[in-house]
């Protein structure tokens, strides 16, 4: 496992019939890792707990099995990097760093909205790895509610047009899996 990796989640522990919502299909076509060869994004929506960080990951992983470079970061401590960076004018410097990864995995992109710094120096790492490198986003929130997450509807749309030009997205509409997990216990104890 990678050192930037919360941790670890395979494709093979994810229960499909858990998420009809999710189609199977779309995950073999995700796990061949021909979106990373063809440089293009993948975008995970939809409420907690329905396995987006964990699909993610797992992605992830085959990447790294694969001889892939991977980086992950949760999307607000990447932003106070990112805005840190900008500050001490090493902004290109990071950017170029993160360059150097095949797959980024941007997770919970919504929790926290970003202020206008924020949203340029994202906008700047965005248009760096447009049809360059791939991305892989998590977020609780459905693209027309990027707006509010960048503060910027402008920039939001900017974004989202590098982001959504090669790119699949995962929409899914399910139940928790934790909140299973607890009825399951539940119904156990
Ligand atoms: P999200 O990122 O959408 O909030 P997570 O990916 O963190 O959700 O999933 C929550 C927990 O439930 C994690 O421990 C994850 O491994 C597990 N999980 C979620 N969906 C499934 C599934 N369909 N099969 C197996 N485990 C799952
Ligand atoms: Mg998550």
């Amino acid at each position: 496992r990678l050192a930037s990796f919360p941790m670890e989640k395979r494709l093979d522990d994810f229960d499909m019939s858990f998420q009809p919502s999710l189609d199977p299909a779309v995950i073999r076509d995700l796990s061949s890792l021909r979106f990373i060869h063809h440089a293009e994004n993948v975008v995970f929506l939809g409420p907690p707990g329905v396995g987006k960080t964990h699909l993610a990951l797992a992605l992830g992983h085959e990447a790294v099995k694969n001889g892939f470079r991977v980086y992950y970061a949760n999307a607000s401590s990447l932003i106070e990097r990112l805005v840190k960076a900008n500050r001490e004018n090493k902004l290109e410097e990071r950017i170029k760093a993160l360059a150097k990864f095949n797959l980024l995995i941007i997770d919970e992109m919504g929790y926290l909205p970003f202020n206008s710094e924020g949203a340029h120096c994202f906008f700047s790492l965005i248009s760096r790895r447009y049809e360059k490198s791939s991305t892989i986003f998590t977020s609780n929130k459905s693209y027309g509610e990027w707006g509010e997450i960048f503060g910027d509807h402008v920039i939001a749309a900017a974004v989202l047009d590098r982001i959504l030009h090669h790119c699949t997205t995962l929409n899914i509409k399910g139940d928790s899996y934790r909140l299973k997990e607890r009825r399951r216990q539940g119904l156990l104890s």
